[in-house]
């Protein structure tokens, strides 16, 4: 573990190599290979698979609980619907627990119910079920929350299935999971990252960015269904929150045994995002994203992939950002000014408590 005092540490909730450290040594080791499933925890993938049901839990903290673009309720929702669906499912029900801190004001509560009704009618998913607690005022900052669901398996992902085999005859996977990459699997990222990390981190700080970054904050489901049924071919999703992009490459690279090479000019940033990164030291890479998907697909069906996420408000700014290679493991990424360079596991997310 990187602290010696033997504490936790805010390095491990950050979603970097501390965080999967303590993943990995400690809640994995103690809590891992009791249950027999098809994708256990010890997986460690964005969700586990019980009896064909996707399973996920996922609790949220984010300071503070309302930030450019969005909020707490709007987050939880997502953050949950968004793993179910990095599997190829479908979220059918979701189940919400509150932990709410006393001096909440009844007012912000509506705001965050009102916020998470909305995301649940986009997602068209609802919470069947949850439990509520208090706690004495502290350093909850209005409240923490944890929001669970299931998914179920839909003919687009049995078609995208098809649509894999058709290319890679071996293939054998049931889910889109983070060990399917194969060398040539063109990678797509499906818009620009930064966004959210940067939208809470203004929150947090009171900083002015000239213009205002948003998050990003969104439920992916019904894009990601149509993905899967109407072009196919995709082997794996993820979605790159805590420790961005850099993490979500890494743990690819990892699972899969591979390397990636990304293209800089292609990683979609906006320029204000990019200019508050240089500005506070900030790799946008390793910043959080909470509405963005990372896929890789057979690269048959890479440009198709992109042409039908460019044409949704989601997608626009997809782009094809680099492949799997067999040059070298990890990630590394050819830069614009033309040499190669190491993209190093993140230690963390430099921006603490972004969800
Ligand atoms: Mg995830």
């Amino acid at each position: 573990m990187s602290d010696k005092s033997g504490h936790i540490t805010m390095l491990h909730g950050a979603g970097g190599t501390v965080m999967h450290d303590l993943v990995k040594n400690y809640i994995v080791r103690y809590l891992g290979g009791i249950a027999k499933v098809e994708v256990p925890l010890e997986a460690m993938d964005d969700a586990a698979v019980v009896n064909d049901i996707v399973f996920k839990s996922d609790s949220h903290a984010v300071k503070p609980i309302f930030f450019p673009g969005g909020d707490i309720g709007r987050l939880s929702i997502s953050g949950t619907v968004n793993d179910i669906s990095m599997l190829g499912a479908q979220p059918i029900a979701l189940a919400s627990g509150f932990i709410l801190e006393e001096g909440l004001a009844i007012a912000d509560l509506e705001r965050i119910l009102s916020s998470m009704r909305q995301t649940c009618l986009e997602a068209e998913v609802g919470i069947v079920t949850g439990d509520t607690k208090v706690v004495e005022k502290g350093m909850l900052g209005g409240c923490v929350m944890n929001v669970s669901g299931m998914g179920k398996r839909t003919l687009a992902l049995e078609r995208n299935l098809e649509v894999v085999k058709k290319y890679r005859k071996e293939f054998a996977a049931r889910w889109t999971l983070d060990s399917n990459l194969r060398v040539g699997d063109k990678i797509i990222l499906s818009g620009t990252i930064g966004d959210h990390g940067l939208a809470v981190l203004s929150a947090q700080e009171g900083l002015k960015f000239g213009s205002e970054i948003r998050s990003d904050v969104k439920p992916l489901n019904k894009l990601i269904q149509r993905l899967l049924g109407e072009v196919g071919g995709i082997v794996t999703m993820k979605d790159p929150t805590r420790g961005g992009l850099a993490d979500c490459l890494h743990e690819y690279t990892e699972k899969s045994k591979t390397g990636i090479l990304i293209q800089e000019n292609k990683v979609p940033i906006r320029s204000d995002v990019r200019a508050a990164c240089e500005m506070l030291g900030l790799d946008p890479l390793e910043v959080g994203n909470e509405g963005k998907v990372v896929i890789g697909a057979v690269a048959e069906k890479a440009e198709e992939l992109l042409t039908l996420l460019q044409g949704t408000v989601e997608g626009k700014n997809a782009q094809i950002i680099g492949e799997v290679t067999s040059e070298f493991s990890g990630v590394g990424m050819q830069t614009v000014v033309g040499g190669k360079r190491v993209i190093a596991r993140p230690v963390g997310d430099p921006v603490p408590r972004i969800c």
